[in-house]
């Protein structure tokens, strides 16, 4: 077995203090940072089987959370098998949101759900693709850096991996320390051509860290065919032993499953798995993902993995008293009987696909929950709205507050631009986010200032009015990847306007990813006639938030950013509350904005602010 247990003398004298010396060090490769530790971090490597999709993400980040809240430095990373350099050009159809970080990558969106438990704000070293790796590898060796030598996908692709993971441990630690758990989460399936080099290479970190340094944990699915009415096993037995072949043995097993796995089944899978039924965990359906970090501990898996990674000694009892306290006054009022009963449409093109928009899901979620709101999202496909039939087709719908998410390209824009007017002259909350921000602007400037034929320069590159146009900085661009203006900005807020009451604050961090802009010379226009732009850039005439007066309408926000990126559960984003706020007092015909409620407007400490 792998993680075999060593006499304390021995276990100094492992792989890697030796590994320095040996022959592959001559061969212009080093898999070990300048300054790093062997002993100082541990690694959780978390693998999928049998199929992908499983929610590796989930369980990797409330296993994370589990020893975070025991006040451990943890820090994730997602290993991606595609030749992507980001995930900034793949459509949300087939890979669901992009999500973006503060630093401006463009990742997978297992990141949002890191960032959302862990409440932390991740970077570029937290998401690595083969692309990358590959470009990493072929740039040094075009540039002599492996003269003389085959460059070969083990060691050199292998280290490389294993160079990423440890210089992870040293940037994300704190106090001069590295960090104490690395949480690695490997893309799709055990058996893939793609991720089979990240699998090698964890298993030789292992290796050479030594024993109790990596803890390995199969993710599998448990089937319960229709036609049988009963769980079974087989799948992830051969989806284990498929990941055995590799050479890895488990630690744990998380099973995911619509129902509780029986005690035969996780009896099943431990003796097949050489995993300890404790070990075997049931990850089955639940209301909330949020629920899971506390049925983990519930059964014991954060003592396990102390005792798995010879953690125990590093415990701060009194901090994650704290955590798990902060953490229960969020899950309790996920189960607590909900005080309201509202709907939000979300009108989009990907409104099929709902991971396309999982950070919106998310952050309704959060606000509702603090709002003590049940909130049913409808997914409204606008690609066929136009003036003539949207006002009937969302009468019908029955919405308290609506949402224009963001979006590119010209499918379903005038669908969009039919629904914001009927948000605005049907006095129906709404956010508009990015290209919402933006079709705000474009149905304002048409029929309230009269500009016939205003649109975004995206849509129509000779419109009349182009109140939306490319930032100046783009045009000059060429080629599509990680071009935009992306990632976290400063936004100073007008003081006294309604957005300065919603955030609390009058300067904000927010997440962009966007090409176009109001263009400066229509904001006079635009301002005469009553549209106000309560955030701007700093420095620069980049328009950022805007709102209608509460004599207008009860709720008219929108921002150039995506505020669904930094809505955490027990900080929720401001925009979202103040939206779901309105919807409730939609709904219950109370005025708004007085209804928005105290304890959040208090509170005012968002993880945007600045
Ligand atoms: N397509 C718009 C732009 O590039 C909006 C982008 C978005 O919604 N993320 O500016």
């Amino acid at each position: 077995m792998l993680q075999s247990r060593m006499p304390n003398q021995e276990k100094e004298q492992t792989f890697l203090s030796q590994f320095g010396k040996s022959e592959e060090s001559k061969e212009f490769y080093s898999p070990i940072p300048e300054g790093y530790k062997q002993g100082e971090t541990r690694y959780v490597v978390v693998l999928g089987t049998v199929m992908s999709g499983l929610g590796k993400g989930i369980f990797s980040s409330s296993l994370a959370k589990l020893l975070q809240d025991k006040g451990l430095t943890v820090t994730p990373v997602k290993l991606e098998g595609y030749l992507n350099i980001d995930s900034g050009t793949l459509n949300p159809f087939r890979h669901g949101e992009v999500f973006v970080l503060d630093d401006g990558t463009e990742t997978d969106m297992d990141l949002g759900t890191y960032e959302r438990i862990l409440d932390q704000d991740l970077s570029r070293l937290n998401f690595t693709t083969a692309g990358q790796i590959y470009t990493e590898i072929l740039s040094r060796e075009r540039a002599g850096g492996y003269l003389g030598r085959d460059v070969q996908m083990i060691p050199h692709v292998t280290g490389e991996v294993k160079r990423r993971l440890r210089q992870l441990a040293i940037d994300a630690g704190k106090n001069g320390k590295q960090a104490d758990v690395v949480f690695v989460e490997v893309g799709g399936t055990v058996g893939d051509y793609e991720n089979g080099f990240y699998i090698e290479a964890l298993r030789e970190l292992a290796y050479e860290e030594g024993p109790d340094s990596t803890c390995f944990v199969a993710l599998t699915y448990i089937v319960e065919p229709q036609i049988l009415g009963e769980q079974k096993s087989k799948p992830a037995q051969l989806g284990i032993k498929r990941l055995m072949e590799t050479g890895i043995q488990p630690h744990l097993v998380a099973c995911r499953a619509e129902l509780p796995v029986t005690d035969t089944v996780i009896q099943k899978i431990s003796m097949f798995s050489n995993v300890p039924k404790e070990c075997v965990f049931s990850m089955h359906d639940r209301e909330s993902i949020y629920t899971i970090p506390d049925a983990m501990r519930a059964e014991g898996l954060d003592r396990q993995i102390l005792s798995i990674l010879s953690l125990h000694s590093k415990v701060d009892a009194i901090a994650e008293d704290k955590a798990r306290v902060d953490w229960k006054s969020y899950t309790n009022a996920i189960s607590a009987e909900r005080m309201h009963n509202i709907n939000i449409g979300i009108l989009g093109k990907y409104t099929s696909i709902r991971d396309a928009y999982a950070s919106i899901d998310k952050a309704i979620e959060h606000a509702s929950t603090h709002l003590s709101a049940k909130t049913t999202i409808k997914w409204i496909d606008v690609t066929d709205f136009d003036t003539t039939n949207a006002d009937s087709k969302l009468e019908a719908q029955d919405l308290d507050a609506v949402i224009v998410p963001g979006g590119f390209g010209e499918r379903g824009i005038e669908g969009k631009l039919a629904s914001v007017k009927w948000a605005r002259e049907h006095g129906i909350p709404f956010l508009g986010i990015c290209l919402g921000f933006q079709m705000a602007v474009v149905e304002f400037a048409r029929n309230v200032v009269g500009l016939d034929g205003a649109n975004s320069t995206e849509i129509e590159l000779n419109c009349a009015f182009p109140v939306i146009d490319e930032l100046p900085d783009q045009k000059e661009i060429e080629g599509l990847g990680g071009t935009m203006r992306l990632g976290g900005q400063d936004v100073q807020i007008t003081e006294g306007s309604f957005a300065a009451q919603l955030f609390g604050a009058t300067h904000v961090r927010e997440r962009f990813r966007h090409r176009y802009e109001v263009e400066p010379k229509f904001i006079e226009q635009l301002t005469n006639a009553g549209l106000i732009f309560s955030g701007r850039h700093p420095e620069h005439e980049i328009m950022q938030v805007l709102e209608l007066p509460a004599t207008v309408h009860p709720y008219f926000v929108a921002g150039q950013f995506h505020p669904e990126l930094t809505s955490r559960p027990l900080r929720p984003q401001p925009m979202f509350m103040g939206l779901v706020a309105a919807a409730i007092a939609h709904r219950t015909g109370e005025t708004c904005p007085s209804h928005i409620d105290e304890r959040w407007l208090a509170s005012k400490s968002t993880p945007s602010t600045v």
